[in-house]
């Protein structure tokens, strides 16, 4: 079973995905982690992330990996060989980068082939922009979701201000905006609903509605379950 859950930033994509891995004992893959991890490393070595060659360079040493943290692969710690990178993916600086290190062919072609290694022989939930548009095309369930610009960047500032990080709202506003339009018009598999995908609209809606939406359609689809 594949559950592919795809959006813009902020969505809830990650939230959900977690709760539904765990309702249903899956394995958990946030993709955008993958492209966050190596983004920190092409800003660690100040690698310019328009230069395709050189990140790629980067993807073929990066020695990424995502490690179960609860034994059973619901949350995961990143590594970057040794160096526990989880929380520095997150810094402003590496999503301010992220999109321009992620719209580069040989590195989307390589990290689609990760993805779908990681996927071959576990039911997963995995989270992105591409994921039931080119990652797991066969998916049974995809879901597309999607809130104002607005209440997702509020729920970025929530989540930062939880973090002890100073928040400028209006300026998280305008690197959501930003990355929305990055990602969904870059040349190789765009942020986008795929055609059979699910489309929710979680702005007025709890994470529960959200999740119980999603795990009616996953019963749905396994009518045995
Ligand atoms: O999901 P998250 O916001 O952490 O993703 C960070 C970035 O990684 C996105 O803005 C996008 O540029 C890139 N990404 C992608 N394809 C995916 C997942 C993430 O291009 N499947």
């Amino acid at each position: 079973m594949k559950i592919a859950i795809d959006g813009p930033a902020g969505a809830g994509k990650s939230t959900i995905a977690k709760k539904i891995a765990q309702a249903l004992q899956y394995i958990y893959i946030d993709t955008g982690a993958m492209y966050r991890a190596l983004t920190y490393k092409v800003l660690e070595l100040n690698v310019n992330p328009e230069n395709e060659q050189q990140v790629f360079s980067v993807f073929k040493t990066l020695q990424l990996a995502l490690v179960p943290a609860d034994g059973k692969g619901l949350t995961f710690r990143v590594l970057i060989g040794c160096e526990d990178v989880t929380y520095a993916i997150r810094q402003p600086d590496v999503s301010h980068n992220v999109s321009a290190v992620a719209k580069h062919s040989s590195v989307r072609e390589a990290m689609v082939k990760l993805q779908q290694e990681l996927a071959r022989s576990h039911s997963v939930v995995m989270d992105g922009r591409d994921i039931g548009s080119t990652v797991l095309p066969q998916a049974e369930v995809k879901i597309f979701l999607h809130a104002t610009v607005e209440e997702r960047a509020k729920r970025r500032a929530l989540e930062l201000e939880r973090q002890g990080h100073e928040v400028e709202f209006s300026q998280l506003l305008a690197d959501i905006e930003r990355r929305d339009f990055l990602d969904s018009t870059r040349a190789i598999s765009p942020l986008q609903k795929a055609d059979d995908a699910f489309e929710i609209d979680t702005t007025n809606l709890t994470i529960n509605e959200v999740v119980d939406i999603v795990l009616t359609l996953v019963s749905r689809s396994q009518p045995h379950v």
